[in-house]
């Protein structure tokens, strides 16, 4: 999608902060972070939200999960813990149309979100 911020991430149009990548998943630091850890981890093929995946997706769905797993070890927040977010459609609050799934920690947050 050549109007997609996430697939210029991707394709390396525009600079992003990497902390992880590899053949179907990239991981960049979050250009407005909520937390002081906000990681965004995202596939490489342009999905626009989780109202499209279906189970030709599970293995990348659950690779996504145990890359979150890996990063938030990697960033030392596994222990205290950390928030994982995907931000679903307008209600959502969805503003880029390339799923993401958002890390979040380094900070307590509470439940419900609001
Ligand atoms: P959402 O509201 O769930 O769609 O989240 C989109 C996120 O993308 C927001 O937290 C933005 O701060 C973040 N974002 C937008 N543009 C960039 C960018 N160029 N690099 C890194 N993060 C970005
Ligand atoms: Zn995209």
């Amino acid at each position: 999608m050549s109007d997609c911020i996430f697939c210029k991430i991707i394709n390396k149009e525009i600079p992003s902060q990497i902390v992880y990548e590899d053949d179907e998943i990239i991981a960049f630091k979050d250009v407005n972070p909520q937390s002081p850890v906000h990681i965004l981890v995202i596939p490489k093929e342009h999905i626009e939200s989780l109202n499209d995946i279906n189970s030709n997706h599970s293995d990348l769905i659950g690779n996504i999960f145990i890359t979150i797993k890996n990063i938030a070890e990697e960033l030392g927040i596994d222990e205290e813990g950390y928030r994982v977010v995907n931000n679903c459609g307008e209600f959502g609050g969805q503003t880029v149309s390339h799923i993401h799934f958002h890390i979040l920690g380094g900070r307590k947050f509470s439940w419900p979100p609001g």
